[in-house]
């Protein structure tokens, strides 16, 4: 595999979005897993109670595993809770549980309640990582707010449907909020449109939107609806290796590409792009 830059400094990225199904846990898992392949050391923080990216990368995640709700609740160090993946190397997990749905509710009455996850990553050696992926829930909750605490780049899937740009007003009001009180570090670095049809106009239109309003933070891949990525999970894994070769995971490893290369100083090397 050829080897991608990597950042100066570990990059602290929330993939948020506060709707339900948008693709937030599926690019999370693909990124994570192309980034690690092209030799970036990454961990996943799985901050949604269903535990979904843990569920896509194999990783246990049954009631009585440790996992991020001991780091947020408990304040039990990241690499205590961390596991790696099987077969991709440079690639670790932080699972969650179900622990995780009352955690929103008790972290309330905890100190530094939205710098939990900061205080996690930042007692974490970060030097041994290059990116930090979070997966949030489908909500801007407190576990939504400390990832965006967390780091300084809010990634954001955008599913190319009708409805894809409402509700997006909200998100980016609460990035604002806590860019102004709690994070002044935060920007949106990064919007991915996902589940792109593009036999219909309607896919096109949304595409043609969301780069208008947001210019040259959309990735100029786009990841096409595929079959072969929504059956990777059930399997435990990302479809980077569960079909290599499909659209699905070609797209994934271009819209990783472009990541890594963002901000390198290196220039992208030309005509190395499958999904255009
Ligand atoms: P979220 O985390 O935002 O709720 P998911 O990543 O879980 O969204 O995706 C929602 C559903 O859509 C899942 O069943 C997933 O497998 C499926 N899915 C995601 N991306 C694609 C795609 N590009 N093509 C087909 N199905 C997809
Ligand atoms: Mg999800």
């Amino acid at each position: 595999q050829e080897e991608w830059p990597r950042p100066k400094a570990c990059r602290v990225m929330t993939v948020a979005n506060q709707k339900g199904g948008v693709g937030k846990t599926t690019t999370t898992v693909n990124l994570a897993v192309s980034l690690a392949l092209h030799g970036n050391r990454v961990m996943v923080v799985d901050l949604d109670p269903q535990g979904n990216a843990s569920t896509a990368l194999g990783v246990d995640h049954h009631a009585d595993v440790p996992s991020i709700y001991h780091c947020l609740v408990e304040g039990r160090p990241l690499a205590e809770v961390a596991v790696e993946v099987e077969g991709i190397p440079n690639l670790l997990c932080v699972p969650a549980t179900i622990d995780l749905a009352g955690a929103e509710i008790e972290l309330v009455s905890l100190v530094a309640r939205e710098s939990r996850l900061r205080r996690a990553c930042e007692a974490y050696d970060s030097d041994e990582l290059d990116y930090i992926l979070i997966d949030c829930p489908p909500s801007l909750g407190l576990l939504t707010v400390n990832a965006m605490v967390a780091g300084s780049e809010v990634l954001i899937p955008i599913q190319c449907e009708y409805y894809a740009l409402e509700g997006l007003g909200q998100l980016l009001r609460n990035v604002e909020l806590v860019q102004a009180h709690l994070n002044p570090e935060l920007q949106i670095s990064t919007i991915l449109l996902t589940m792109y049809d593009g036999r219909t106009r309607l896919a096109q239109q949304v595409a043609d939107e969301v780069r208008s309003h947001f210019g040259e933070l959309v990735l100029s891949t786009v990841i096409p609806r595929s079959v072969r990525v929504s059956e990777a999970p059930s399997y435990g894994q990302s479809v980077i290796t569960y079909d290599p070769g499909s659209t699905g995971a070609l797209a994934y490893k271009d819209a990783a590409k472009e990541m890594a290369y963002q901000n390198s100083g290196q220039v992208q090397p030309a005509g190395t792009e499958e999904n255009q």
